[in-house]
């Protein structure tokens, strides 16, 4: 059976992930920034949901665990930081290991967005949820950390298997896209996929998730060769468009 994972739209832009374990029912939300739209989306499917995760503490990442646990019971599992804005039920960090039914992910500490961002790894499923981290064609600004530990988390991430879906927290994609063509004119690749990007969101369709293998081809920092690249194109990127 399939893991069924449904992209939930949450504030302006961005997505709450809801997964369902097909075993054992479980069903998870990764960074429920807002209540109400997570439980409506579950409600219409007959799920219950089992599990909310978050990757940092922002508060579009964390606004919806209260609710959401008030609605169903289910625990918050998140790194420590989010202890700032939210009740905490489990506290995880590199290495360990989280299960949503029969799934295992594997915790990873990326810092750099936040101080103690984590991206959680299933990866039996082939799947990676990357926060604010990795973004389709983009990474996160660096609001507590440096552009070397974003350079190390790219780094990381791409030594991926090229078919590991990623799932992120925001429809960042087409602005992305058109910073990367900016940098890498003569890229085809990136030029093709910023058509593709603008196309879908022209039909309002959501950009996510993407892979690895199309993350090395044209995001422009998991491409940047060192720190110093990463740190320029960031910089850059700041005060683009
Ligand atoms: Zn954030
Ligand atoms: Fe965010």
């Amino acid at each position: 059976m399939e893991i069924e994972v449904i992209p939930v739209p949450a504030l302006s832009d961005n997505y709450i992930w809801m997964f369902r374990d097909p075993v054992s029912g479980s069903v998870a939300v990764v960074d429920p920034g807002q209540d109400a739209p997570a439980l409506a989306a579950a409600e219409q499917r007959g799920w219950a949901i089992t599990h909310s995760l978050n990757t940092h503490w922002h508060p579009d990442h964390t606004g919806g665990n209260a609710g959401i646990k008030a609605a169903t019971g289910a625990p918050v599992i998140a790194p420590a930081e989010a202890k700032k804005v939210s009740a905490v039920d489990r506290v995880i960090a590199e290495g360990d290991r989280v299960t949503v039914g029969d799934l295992e992910a594997e915790v990873w500490d990326i810092p750099a967005h936040t101080a103690g961002h984590v991206a959680l790894y299933f990866k039996a499923a082939k799947m990676i949820f990357t926060g604010d981290t990795l973004f389709a064609m983009g990474c996160g600004r660096l609001f507590e950390g440096t552009a070397e530990q974003m350079f190390a988390n790219m780094q990381r991430f791409a030594a991926l298997p090229d078919d590991v879906l990623i799932y992120c927290g925001h429809e960042y994609s087409l602005a992305n896209a058109r910073f990367a063509a900016h940098v890498e004119p003569d890229n085809a690749a990136v030029t093709s996929r910023l058509k593709k990007m603008a196309e879908m969101r022209d039909r309002g369709e959501v950009t996510l998730p993407t892979s690895i293998g199309e993350e090395k081809a044209t995001n422009p920092f998991m491409r940047a060769r060192d720190a110093d690249e990463l740190a320029r194109l960031r910089t850059m990127k700041d005060s683009f468009g």
